[in-house]
C-alpha cells in the first residue's frame, strides 16, 4: 500500500514561458487551450469509494489553507474574464460537505456573471441543499453512482447510503436540472450490475456514463491487468441491450456515445449511454481542462504532480493581472498526456479525492 496522497502542495517554480505567444488564453505547448475549470472545494467526503479514498478518509486540510468563497469567486472571475474559462465545475472530495457551498456559488456568480456553474457530487444530502444552491446560481449537476444494488453499493463506497444518493438524483430531476448526467466507475466487483444500472438510468431518464478506473485510488491498488475496460463493459451490456456507436458530438467531450435499446424492443432507440475510456482510449490530445485544488494551486493535468500555488498571490496582495500570468504559466507547462502506457509512468502523488475529479 502506498502512502496517502495529500498534503500541502509542492511549490514548483513557474514553468519556463519562453516561446509562449502573447495570447491571453490558457495555452499549452501542445496547441491545446483550457476553457473548462474544475475547482476542488474540500478533501472531505461522506463516502469512501475504494477507487478514490482510503478507508479512514484523507488527512484534513487545515481550515486556514482552504480557499474562502471570496477567494474562489475572485479566481473564477479572473479565469472567466481574462483567461477564456467558459465553465466552472465544483468538485472535491464531496463539495456538499462545504457548509458554505452556496456562498461559494454566489461569490462566483457575482465575479463571473453568466458563467455556467456545475457541481460533481455523490448526491448524499443533495435533496436538502438543492434549493439554496439553485438560488445561488447552480446550473448543472453530475452525480456519481456505480450500482443500484444496495449491498454492492455499501461495499464499494464503504457506506450504506444508496437511498440517499437516489433521493439526491430525484431532487435534481424534479428541479429540472437536465440533462442529468450520472457517472459510474467501472469496477470488477460491480461489472455484472452494469445492465441493471443502465436499465435504471433509461427508466429514470438520466444520462449514464461509464468511466474506466484511473490509477488515482489513495490505496494504490489499481493495476492495468485488472482494469475493466470499455470493451469488456460493452460485452456485458450487449447481453441485454442493442448498442450502436454514435461517437462524440463535441471533440472535447470525453464520452463516446452509444445509442441503446433493450433487446427485442420494437421502438427506435432514442436513449444513449456514454463511455469514457480514459485509460484505453485517452483523450489527452483534446483535453481542455484546468484545475484548482482546494488550497488554491493550479494543476494543469490530473497526472502531473507539478502544482502552481496561487494562494500566496491571492493572500499577498497581488493584482489580478499577476495572478492571471501565474495561471497562464502553469498551463503552458502542461504535459502531453497521462503517460500510463510509458515504462516510466508514475502515479500522481495525490489521489482523485485530493485533486478534485
Ligand atoms: N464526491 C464527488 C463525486 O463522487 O461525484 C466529487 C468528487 S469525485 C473525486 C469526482 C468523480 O471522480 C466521480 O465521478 C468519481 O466517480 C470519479 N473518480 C474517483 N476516483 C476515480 C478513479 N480512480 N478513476 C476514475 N474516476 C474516478
Ligand atoms: Fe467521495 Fe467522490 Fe471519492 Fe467517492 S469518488 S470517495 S464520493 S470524493
Amino acid at each position: 500500500m502506498t502512502a496517502v496522497n495529500i498534503g500541502i502542495p509542492r511549490r514548483s517554480p513557474l514553468p519556463d514561458v519562453s516561446g509562449r505567444p502573447a495570447d491571453p488564453h490558457l495555452l499549452d505547448r501542445f496547441g491545446r487551450v483550457a476553457t473548462d475549470l474544475r475547482v476542488s472545494v474540500t478533501e472531505k467526503c461522506s463516502l469512501r469509494c475504494t477507487y478514490c479514498m482510503p478507508e479512514e478518509g484523507l488527512p484534513a486540510i487545515p481550515r486556514a489553507l482552504l480557499l474562502t468563497p471570496a477567494e474562489i469567486g475572485r479566481l473564477v472571475g479572473i479565469g472567466a474574464r481574462d483567461l477564456g474559462v467558459r465553465e466552472v465545475r465544483f468538485t472535491g472530495g464531496e463539495p456538499l460537505l462545504r457548509a458554505d457551498l452556496a456562498e461559494i456559488l454566489a461569490a462566483t456568480r457575482a465575479a463571473a456573471p453568466g458563467l455556467p456553474m456545475a457541481l460533481t457530487t455523490n448526491g448524499v444530502g443533495l435533496d436538502k441543499r438543492l434549493p439554496a444552491l439553485l438560488d445561488a446560481g447552480l446550473t448543472r449537476v453530475n452525480i456519481s453512482l456505480d450500482t443500484v444494488d444496495r449491498e454492492h453499493f455499501a461495499r464499494l463506497t464503504r457506506r450504506d447510503r444508496l437511498p440517499a444518493v437516489l433521493a439526491g438524483i430525484e431532487a435534481a430531476r424534479e428541479a429540472g436540472l437536465t440533462p442529468l448526467k450520472v457517472n459510474a466507475v467501472l469496477m470488477r466487483e460491480t461489472l455484472d450490475d452494469a445492465p441493471d444500472l443502465l436499465a435504471w438510468a433509461l427508466d429514470a431518464g438520466v444520462q449514464l456514463r461509464f468511466i474506466e478506473q484511473m490509477p488515482l485510488d489513495a490505496d494504490g491498488v489499481w493495476s492495468r491487468e485488472s482494469l475493466v475496460d470499455a470493451a469488456e463493459l460493452l460485452a456485458v451490456l450487449g447481453r441485454r441491450f442493442e448498442l450502436e456507436e454514435v461517437g462524440r458530438d463535441d471533440p472535447h467531450a470525453p464520452a463516446e456515445e452509444w445509442r441503446v435499446r433493450s433487446r427485442g424492443a420494437t421502438a427506435p432507440a432514442t436513449a444513449t449511454v456514454g463511455l469514457i475510456a480514459s485509460v484505453t482510449r485517452s483523450f489527452c490530445a483534446e483535453c481542455d481542462r484546468t484545475r484548482v485544488t482546494a488550497e488554491g494551486s493550479v494543476r494543469s493535468c490530473l497526472f502531473g504532480d507539478d502544482e502552481t500555488p496561487l494562494a500566496p498571490l491571492l493572500r499577498g496582495g497581488a493584482d489580478d493581472a499577476t495572478i492571471a500570468d501565474a495561471w497562464r504559466a502553469a498551463m503552458w507547462g502542461k504535459q502531453a498526456g497521462h503517460g500510463m502506457d510509458e515504462a516510466d509512468f508514475h502515479r500522481p502523488k495525490r489521489s482523485m479525492g485530493a485533486i478534485g475529479g
